[in-house]
C-alpha cells in the first residue's frame, strides 16, 4: 500500500538522520577531547581516565600518573619550525603508544605530555618503571633530514601515597616535573613532600616581589670596574639587592631565576636602567655604568624603547651606558637576538658580553655580533697562578677579542698576583673584589674620591 510504502521511507530517512547525527555528535565529543596533532586523549579526557581509574584502584595496587615536558621543544620550533615541532610532537606520541601498550597516554597541552598506569602490583620496582618511561623519550628523530636528541623530563606521582584524588595527584606530578626540569634535561623526579614546602615559598616570594617592584622596594650596589691599561676608574656595574623586611639582604641569584621564571624580571629590569642611569649622571661624567640584563627581556620588544626612556628621563649620554647580555640570549632566536642588539647599539649604547667562557659555543657568538667588550668569567680567574697554565687561556681569549675588535675585562679578580697576570696577558680591564666588593649608591662618592686622589699608586700597591 501507498500510504505504508511512504511511512516505511519516511521512517528509514528518520533512523538515518537519526544516526548521522549520532555520529556528528560523536565527532563532536571526539573532538572536544581529543588532541587534534596527535590525535591522544586531551586533558579533559585525561582527568576522566584517571578518576575512573582511580574508582576502580583495588586495596594494595598503585597507580602512577607521569607529567612529561620535552626538553627544548622551543629550540626545535624556533630553529626548524613549527611543523618540524609538530612533527616531533605526533612522532612522540606513535612512540610512546607502542612503547607503553598498557599506560594511557594524553597530551596536555604544548609540549607536555601525562602518562596513567594502572594496577601497579605493590612489589614493583617503580624506579625501573620511571626509568622505562625516560628511555621512551632519549632517543634520536629524525624530521625533514634533520637528527634531533629528543628527550624529555619528567615528574611522577604514586596513589596512593602521593594522593588519592585526581587533582592532588595531577599537581603533585607537575610540582616533581618542575623540580626535574630544573635539575636540567633528561631526568625525572618523584614527588615528595618537601617540593608542595618549596613551590609555597615561591609563590610566597612572588608575592613579595610584586610587592617591592609596586613600593621600589629594591636597591642598586655598585662595583668598580677598572682600567689596567691606562691606570684609572673606568665606572661602575649596578648590582641589584633586596632589602627584604623579614628577611634581610637578599642578592640576586636568590631572586632572579624567579624574577626571570615569572615575567617580573621585565619591570624589574626597567627599574634598574632608569636607577642606573639616574645615578650615573651625578658621578664625574668620564664615568661609565653597566646593567646587566637578561634574556626574558630581550624577549619582551620593549627593551629599546625602556633604554631610550631612561637615558631621555636621567638626561645620561648613551655612551656611558653598557649593557651587559649573556649568550643565552641567543639561545632562543639568533636572529631576532642579533636584530634587538644592532638597534640597541645604533641607540648609542655599549653591548658588553657577560660571564664570557661559561656556555658551550661562545666563540660563534662571539663571531656573530661586534661586542664592543668581552667579560671574562670568574672561574677563568680563580685558576690564575704563575705556576698553572690558566694564563695562557686568558692570552687565548685577549688575542682573539682584539682581533676581533673587542676589549677584555676579567671578573673575580681578588689577588694582586691575578691582576698582573692579566695586565701582562693583554687583559684591559678588571672588576673584583681586589678593587672593592660592591657598595651602596651612598658610598659612592668616598670610592670615586679616593681613585682621584691615590691613582695610580693606591692601586700599584
Ligand atoms: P654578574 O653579572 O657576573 O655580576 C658579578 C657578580 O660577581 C656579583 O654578584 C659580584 O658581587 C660578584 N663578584 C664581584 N667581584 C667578585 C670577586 O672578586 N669574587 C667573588 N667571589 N665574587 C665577585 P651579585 O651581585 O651577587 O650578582 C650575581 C648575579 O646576579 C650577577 O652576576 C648577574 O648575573 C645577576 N644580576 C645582578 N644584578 C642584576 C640586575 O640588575 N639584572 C639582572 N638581570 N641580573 C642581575
Ligand atoms: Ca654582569
Ligand atoms: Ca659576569
Amino acid at each position: 500500500m501507498k500510504t505504508t510504502d511512504e511511512v516505511g521511507r519516511l521512517s528509514a530517512n528518520f533512523q538515518a538522520m537519526v544516526g548521522a547525527i549520532e555520529e556528528r555528535e560523536r565527532q563532536i565529543v571526539h573532538v572536544g577531547l581529543h588532541d587534534g596533532l596527535t590525535g591522544l586523549p586531551n586533558r579533559k579526557l585525561f582527568v576522566e581516565q584517571l578518576s575512573r581509574a582511580l574508582a576502580r584502584r583495588k586495596d594494595g595496587e598503585q597507580l602512577l600518573v607521569a607529567y612529561v615536558d620535552l626538553d627544548d621543544f622551543k629550540l626545535v620550533n624556533d630553529t626548524l619550525g613549527h611543523p618540524a615541532g609538530d612533527s616531533l610532537l605526533r612522532q612522540t606520541a606513535e612512540h610512546l603508544g607502542e612503547r607503553l601498550p598498557d599506560a594511557q597516554i594524553a597530551r596536555l597541552g604544548g609540549d607536555e605530555f601525562a602518562i596513567l598506569i594502572d594496577g601497579i602490583e605493590p612489589e614493583a620496582n617503580l624506579a625501573a618503571l620511571a626509568d622505562e618511561m625516560q628511555a621512551c623519550f632519549g632517543r634520536a628523530i629524525v624530521i625533514d633530514g634533520q637528527t634531533i636528541e629528543a628527550s624529555a623530563s619528567i615528574g611522577i606521582a604514586i596513589a596512593p601515597g602521593d594522593g588519592e584524588d585526581g587533582v592532588t595527584l595531577m599537581k603533585n606530578a607537575d610540582l616533581a616535573l618542575y623540580r626535574s626540569k630544573h635539575d636540567g634535561k633528561a631526568g625525572h623526579h618523584f614527588f615528595e613532600p618537601a617540593l608542595d614546602e618549596q613551590a609555597r615559598m615561591r609563590r610566597e616570594m612572588e608575592l613579595d616581589l610584586r610587592t617591592a617592584i609596586r613600593d621600589g622596594g629594591f636597591e642598586l650596589y655598585f662595583q668598580p670596574l677598572y682600567n689596567l691599561r691606562d691606570d684609572r676608574l673606568e665606572g661602575f656595574e649596578a648590582l641589584i639587592r633586596w632589602p627584604h623586611p623579614r628577611r634581610g639582604m637578599i642578592g640576586p641569584a636568590e631572586f632572579i631565576p624567579l624574577a626571570e621564571e615569572t615575567g617580573l624580571i621585565v619591570p624589574i629590569g626597567e627599574w634598574v636602567l632608569h636607577e642606573a642611569c639616574r645615578a650615573a649622571t651625578r658621578w664625574p661624567d668620564d664615568l661609565t655604568v653597566a646593567v646587566n640584563i637578561s634574556p626574558r627581556q630581550f624577549v619582551s620588544s620593549g627593551l629599546s624603547s625602556t633604554v631610550l626612556q631612561a637615558l631621555g628621563r636621567s638626561g645620561l649620554s648613551p655612551s656611558r651606558l653598557e649593557l651587559e647580555i649573556t649568550e643565552s640570549v641567543f639561545i632562543t632566536n639568533v636572529e631576532k637576538t642579533l636584530g634587538a642588539l644592532h638597534g640597541l647599539r645604533d641607540l648609542g649604547v655599549k653591548i658588553a658580553l657577560d660571564d664570557f667562557g661559561t656556555g658551550y659555543s661562545s666563540l660563534s657568538y662571539l663571531r656573530s655580533f661586534p661586542f664592543d667588550k668581552v667579560k671574562i668569567d670568574r672561574s677563568f680567574v680563580r685558576d690564575l697562578t704563575e705556576e698553572g697554565n690558566a694564563h695562557a687561556v686568558i692570552r687565548a681569549i685577549t688575542t682573539l677579542a682584539e682581533a676581533l675588535g673587542m676589549v677584555t675585562l676579567a671578573e673575580g679578580v681578588e689577588l694582586p698576583e691575578q691582576r698582573e697576570i692579566l695586565r701582562r696577558e693583554g687583559c684591559q680591564f678588571i672588576q673584583g673584589f681586589l678593587l672593592s666588593e660592591p657598595v651602596a649608591e651612598r658610598c659612592l662618592s668616598d670610592l670615586i674620591g679616593d681613585y682621584a686622589e691615590y691613582q695610580p699608586a693606591a692601586i700599584r700597591a
